[in-house]
C-alpha cells in the first residue's frame, strides 16, 4: 500500500505540473514576422562529434546566400558556444544555463548534433540536450519534408513535438518490482496547435489534404482527441480535406503507391512521429537527404537529422562526414526567415551535386570527397546557378 500512495502522490505532482505547462504555453500564441524584424539572428550551435566539421560548411553557405543582408545588417550570424559534451558534462547540464541564455537572444538556430550519452559512455548520464531545448524553447512542431520525385511523393511531416509518450518519458512510476507505469500525455491545446501548423503549411503551399495518424482504436483517449483537434482544426481550412490512417499500416504501406497516392502533409502524435519520419527519410535515400526543423511561435532550430557520428570520429574519418543533411536543414532555415530564392537555390544545388550530377561523391570513405572538397561542390554550384 505505501507503494501505490507513492505512486499516486507522484501522479499528482505530474498532473499539476503539467496544467502549470499548458497555461504558460498558452500565453505563446504569435509567430514572429520577419519581414517586420530590423536584424534577424541566426545562431550557429556546431555541438560535437562531426558537428563542427558539418556545421562549417553550412556557416560557407549561408555566408554566400546571405551576403548582402549581414552587409546591410539585417541579418547577423551569431555563433553559440558551449553545446559541446564536454561542457556539458562539465556543468552536469544538458543545456547549460549560460548556453541556453545566448540561445534564447537569438531568433532562430542551425544546430549540429549533439551527443546524448548512454550507459556505456565516458560521460555522465545527461538527458539529451535536444529534448531541453524542445522544452525550454516550446518547439511543439517537427517539421520534415520528404521528397521522392520519381514515385510522386512530396510529403510534408508535422510531428507533434513535445507531448504524447515524450514529455514524461523519464518521470514514468516504479510502483513495485512488479509493476512499472509510463505516460501518454495530450492536451487539446497541444494537439490543436500542430493540427493548425500542418494546415496553414497546407494553405500556404497549395495542398489540399492533411492525414492524421494514430492509432485511435487502440489508444482512445489521447489519439481519439489528436483526432478530434485535427477534426475541429480542419473547419477553417474549407479547400482542404482531412483523411484518418492508423500508423501500423501507414508504416507498413508507406512504400505502396496505391496506399500513399496523393497524400502531402501528414500530422502526427510525437512517438508516431518520430517512427513514421524516420521510415519516409530512409525510404528516401537515407541521412543525407532530409533536413529537419522544430518549430514554436518564438525560435526554431534546424539540425541534420543524423547524430554525432561517433564511430566515424573513432576511426578518424570525421573529416569525410556528409554535410548534406545539415545543408538541407540551412534550405529549410532559409525559407523559414522569408529567403525562399535562396532556400530553393541550395536545395537545387544539393540535387545537382547529390542526385543529378555528382561529379564528385561523398561516401564518408577517404577514397571519395572529404567534408570540405564536397562544401566546395555546393558552393561552386550555387555560383553557376547565378539567378534562379
Ligand atoms: P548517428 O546518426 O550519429 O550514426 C548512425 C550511422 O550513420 C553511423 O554509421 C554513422 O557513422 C553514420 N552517419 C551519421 N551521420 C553521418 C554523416 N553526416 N555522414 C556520413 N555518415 C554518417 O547515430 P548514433 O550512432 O545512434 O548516435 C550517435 C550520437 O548522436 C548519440 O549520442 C546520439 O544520442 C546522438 N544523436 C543526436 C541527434 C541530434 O543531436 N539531433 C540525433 C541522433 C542521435
Amino acid at each position: 500500500m505505501k507503494n501505490v500512495d507513492a505512486a499516486k502522490e507522484k501522479f499528482g505532482k505530474l498532473i499539476f505540473s503539467e496544467l502549470e505547462r499548458i497555461e504558460d504555453i498558452k500565453e505563446q500564441q504569435e509567430f514572429i514576422d520577419f519581414k517586420k524584424l530590423d536584424r534577424i539572428i541566426i545562431g550557429i550551435a556546431p555541438g560535437d562529434g562531426i558537428g563542427p566539421i558539418i556545421i562549417k560548411q553550412a556557416r560557407r553557405v549561408l555566408n554566400l546566400l546571405l551576403k548582402d543582408a549581414i552587409r546591410s545588417g539585417k541579418v547577423e550570424l551569431r555563433e553559440i558556444e558551449g553545446l559541446t559534451i564536454e561542457n556539458r558534462s562539465a556543468k552536469m547540464q544538458s543545456v547549460p544555463d549560460d548556453v541556453l541564455a545566448e540561445i534564447k537572444k537569438c531568433h532562430v538556430i542551425l544546430k549540429g548534433p549533439s551527443t546524448t550519452p548512454r550507459a556505456t559512455d565516458p560521460w555522465p548520464n545527461l538527458r539529451s540536450a535536444n529534448a531541453t531545448l524542445r522544452k525550454e524553447l516550446d518547439l511543439f512542431a517537427n517539421v520534415r519534408p520528404v521528397c521522392i520525385p520519381e514515385k510522386g511523393i512530396d510529403w510534408t511531416f508535422y510531428r507533434e513535438n513535445i507531448e504524447g509518450a515524450y514529455i514524461w518519458g523519464n518521470k514514468g512510476i516504479h510502483v513495485n518490482d512488479d509493476l512499472d507505469i509510463d505516460f501518454v500525455v495530450e492536451t487539446s491545446f497541444g494537439s490543436e496547435r500542430i493540427a493548425r501548423a500542418a494546415f496553414e503549411f497546407a494553405k500556404n503551399n497549395g495542398k489540399t489534404n492533411v492525414t492524421v495518424v494514430t492509432k485511435a482504436n487502440i489508444v482512445k483517449l489521447t489519439d481519439g482527441n489528436f483526432i478530434s483537434a485535427c477534426k475541429k482544426v480542419s473547419k477553417d481550412y474549407p479547400g482542404i480535406t482531412l483523411e484518418e490512417r492508423f500508423v501500423d499500416a501507414t508504416a507498413a504501406k508507406l512504400a505502396d503507391p496505391e496506399f500513399n497516392q496523393g497524400l502531402q502533409v501528414f500530422v502526427l502524435p510525437n512517438l508516431y512521429g518520430d517512427i513514421i519520419t524516420d521510415i519516409a527519410a530512409e525510404l528516401q535515400g537515407g541521412l543525407g537527404t532530409a533536413g529537419s526543423a522544430n518549430i514554436g511561435t518564438r525560435y526554431a532550430v534546424f539540425e541534420a537529422i543524423h547524430g554525432s557520428a561517433p564511430f566515424l570520429m573513432s576511426h578518424n574519418r570525421g573529416e569525410y562526414a556528409d554535410p548534406s543533411s545539415i545543408l538541407r536543414a540551412t534550405a529549410m532555415l532559409l525559407s523559414y526567415i522569408g529567403y525562399k530564392k535562396q532556400s530553393e537555390k541550395l536545395t537545387k544545388a544539393l540535387n545537382i551535386c547529390g542526385i543529378e550530377e555528382r561529379k564528385i561523391v561523398i561516401t564518408s570513405l577517404r577514397k571519395d570527397a572529404s567534408t570540405e572538397e564536397y562544401g566546395d561542390y555546393v558552393i561552386e554550384t550555387i555560383e553557376k546557378l547565378g539567378d534562379i
